[in-house]
């Protein structure tokens, strides 16, 4: 909607060019993904006009794009990517902007994994786990490089970024002692994963993942890694596994009944709940579902 009213904006602007000076349009900001998206228009305010290209609930490595979205991205200002192999098609796309690959302003996990053939869409973490925005350490960085790309693009407003990314600092740095303290005491649980998404969730909190249900991401298990994996739960004594809202029902089950844990499904992105509104309440949101579920 945004989009469309830059371009009515746009459109009814040019006639008017001789009368009077013609207010700025917002900075039309592509992100590949809603986290993303709520960090830039958090930061960007009222100079930006911001869209997610991936719903909160679409996996964005599978994503196939609508015309009307490539002809946005091409048309874009700036384009704004978790990078590594998160958004695979991204490289097939043709835009002009300007494109802000965030993987690069962060401390990368698990960059070992091993190099599997792409013979499906599968999204296998080829380059190490671009999962790191659940690291609320990691919207620090993140949030610097999008006001620094906003500022290169509207130098007259630097104030105005430098200002609204303080004040987004300032929240993170009030809600990181109260998170860390409400999952204290939970330090060293032993947790499985369906999907390797929450390795830098696990490595800021102090959580020990043993093991994802996932023999590598993307991949289901076969009967016998699952048998495998049942047994090494029991070993390891995992107290939860962490699912995503689009795991499977039957092997949550499955897992809770030969593997011996619950299952509490935590949010990967940005409005893939309703209480999941914003980034900081995204974090809030899992650190809340974990600590309950640990009770
Ligand atoms: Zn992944």
């Amino acid at each position: 909607m945004l989009v469309a009213l830059a371009v009515a904006l746009a459109c009814s602007a040019a006639p008017r060019q001789a009368l009077a000076a013609t207010p700025m349009l917002p900075v039309h900001v592509v992100a590949t993904t809603t986290d993303i998206k709520d960090l830039v228009q958090t930061i960007g305010g009222n100079q930006v006009a911001v869209e997610s290209l991936a719903a909160p609930s679409q996996d964005p490595h599978t994503l196939e794009l609508k015309p009307a979205q490539l002809l946005r991205l091409r048309g874009a200002d700036l384009v704004v990517r978790i990078g590594l192999d998160h958004e695979p098609w991204l490289a097939k796309m043709r835009t002009d902007a300007p494109v802000v690959d965030l993987s690069r302003t962060v401390r990368l996990l698990q960059t070992d994994t091993p190099r599997l053939r792409a013979e499906r869409q599968a999204h296998i973490h080829l380059f190490g786990n671009p999962h790191y925005w659940l690291d609320p350490e990691n919207a620090r960085p993140m949030a610097l490089a999008i006001s620094a790309a906003l500022a290169r693009l509207r130098p007259a407003e630097q104030a105005y970024f430098d200002t609204n990314q303080a004040a987004f600092l300032a929240r993170l740095d009030a809600q990181l002692p109260v998170w860390k303290a409400a999952l204290a005491p939970y330090a060293g649980t032993r947790v499985v994963v369906l999907h390797d998404s929450w390795t830098y969730f696990a490595d800021r909190f102090g959580l020990s993942i043993v093991a994802s249900a996932e023999p590598s991401p993307g991949i289901p298990p076969s009967p016998a890694e699952l048998a495998a994996l049942f047994a090494r739960m029991r070993a390891a004594k995992v107290r939860l596994v962490i699912a995503n809202p689009d795991s499977n029902g039957d092997l949550l089950r499955q897992l809770a009944a030969h593997g011996g844990a619950p299952a509490v499904t935590m949010v990967p992105s940005v409005g893939g709940d309703p209480a999941a509104g914003s980034y900081l309440s995204l974090i809030a949101l899992n650190v809340a579902r974990l600590a309950k579920a640990l009770q």
